[in-house]
């Protein structure tokens, strides 16, 4: 049994625990007459209890590993004013004489959390702003947490529309969402402040028109960044401070290259508009950007060669995208084959080079690759697997499979993989194959590119499998 399997274990245990905390949660915030106060606590302890059961489950699951950073309140910049609370997702809070304006609400399972710290550290005076980056549970979730009567809540003209298929499509998201970070509760809360999906902006903006408003002697910028993580993605600007807080712009690393692509399986990202959203960025020449995950970024040059760095590098694979569907190419062939040059190497942690391509490729293409008959039609090539199997032998594509892990092609053995567990799902030598296969693609990725997402996915597949072979024992 491999290293892996054994912390997979304490982590289900700490899923359990969470799904009833969570649960009993719902109870409190869903009665009508409890106090706010009452609630406020409630979903700060289960919040707590999330955090500390992560950290007691050593997750460490890179995306997934945000859970594990601890709600601190923190001065950002150098500025007396400026404050933010870490947590999977940072809520900030500048402060002015005239009341106080939040960029980002964090999870909603850490917000009142992170309001109360961040209420102790600032002086004491109303929220006026709530100011959104877009609908993603982990920036909006604790929006109700912030909305007092009379605070205006900003977001995007699109943002109606992202949080309303976000919430049509709750139960398809959130299965993918658990799969990849295992911490979060079996289901979606339905009901009280944890809900996700009910924010209802005041002001909505547009992408043509930046919302500037002036509030205690300090200057703010609402600029619509599209093509980032949605089409409703906002950043707020403080010119005065040449301080960007850019949402998930950017991703949760600066820099990187971009999501342009999600594998929790959203709506496409636009290149073209992203490639533009970073044009306009790279104009303002910030000398501060404050991601709302993980650590903010200083210094006006380094900060525009990043910029630029990750605009010209979305523009190259779009480009070569384009050129190679011209060409007559396929998508396997471009995903092959499309590299960042040296110059242009960022970290593909989050988003990856290969998948943007396909990515791509089907923005412009959507899903008929015009290369064979049986994409027009439901029938998959797994419906005649049993027959391959039957004609073939299952030993017989398990040895072959194990071979080619051995020969360094793990992808062509779970190809024949699929083959023979869809003809016999529970033959013990194909598992153990498709095991080997899984190691061999989770290593070569965490020595390679360190690709989150791939490597959640990789070990989601590891623990189904070592469940299936789990079962045929005995
Ligand atoms: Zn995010």
């Amino acid at each position: 049994m491999s290293d892996r399997s054994r912390w997979i274990r304490p982590r289900n245990l700490a899923l359990a625990v969470l799904a009833l905390l969570v649960g009993a949660g719902g109870v409190v915030w869903s009665s009508e007459d409890a106090g706010r106060t009452v609630r406020l606590r409630a979903a700060e302890a289960a919040g707590e209890a999330v955090t500390r059961i992560a950290q007691r489950a050593q997750v460490q699951e890179r995306a997934a590993d945000f859970i594990a950073t601890p709600v601190e309140v923190r001065k950002i910049g150098g500025f007396d004013f400026l404050y933010q609370a870490t947590g999977v997702g940072n809520t900030h809070l500048i402060a002015t004489s005239e009341g106080h304006v939040v960029f980002d609400t964090g999870l909603s399972i850490q917000a009142a959390k992170q309001r109360r710290l961040l209420e102790e550290a600032a002086p004491e005076a109303p929220v006026t702003h709530v100011i959104l980056s877009h609908s993603h549970q982990d920036h909006a979730g604790g929006a109700p947490f912030w909305s007092d009567e009379g605070t205006e809540i900003v977001a995007h003209r699109e943002y109606p529309e992202e949080q309303r298929y976000l919430k049509e499509l709750e139960d398809y998201l959130h299965f993918r969402n658990r799969t990849l970070f295992p911490w979060m509760p079996e289901e979606p809360s339905r009901s009280g402040l944890l809900e996700f999906g009910n924010v209802v902006p005041t002001r909505l903006v547009p992408n043509h028109e930046p919302y500037r408003f002036e509030q205690g002697g300090i200057r703010f910028e609402v600029l619509p960044t599209p093509g980032a993580e949605g089409a409703d993605n906002l950043c707020l600007w403080l010119p005065d401070q040449k301080v960007l807080f850019s949402g998930d712009t950017f991703g949760p690393i600066f820099p990187q290259f971009p999501n342009v692509f999600t594998m929790r399986g959203e709506k496409v990202r636009k290149p073209v508009e992203y490639i533009a959203t970073l044009e306009r960025l790279i104009a303002l020449e910030p000398e501060f950007v404050v991601p709302s995950h993980q650590e903010p970024a200083a210094g006006r040059e380094e900060i525009r060669a990043a910029l630029v760095k990750m605009r010209d590098a979305v523009r190259h694979v779009h480009d070569a995208t384009v050129a190679g569907m011209n060409a007559g190419k396929s998508v396997h062939e471009l995903m092959a084959e499309i590299e960042l040059p040296p110059e242009l190497a960022l970290s593909q942690a989050h988003g990856r080079v290969s998948w943007a391509v396909k990515s791509i490729w089907e923005y412009y293409a959507t899903w008929f690759h015009f290369d064979t008959t049986t994409e027009l039609y439901p029938v998959p090539a797994a419906e005649v697997y049993p027959e391959l199997t039957e004609l073939a032998g299952a030993d017989a594509l398990a040895e072959r499979a194990r071979a080619h892990v051995e020969a360094g092609r793990p992808v062509h053995a779970l190809h024949l993989l699929n083959i023979a567990l869809g003809g016999e799902p529970l033959h013990r030598p194909a598992l153990e194959a498709r095991r080997e296969a899984l190691q061999r693609l989770h290593d070569e990725a965490e020595a390679g590119l360190g690709n989150s997402y791939e490597m959640d996915w990789l070990l989601y597949r590891l623990r189904l499998t070592q469940e299936a072979l789990d079962a045929t024992e005995g």
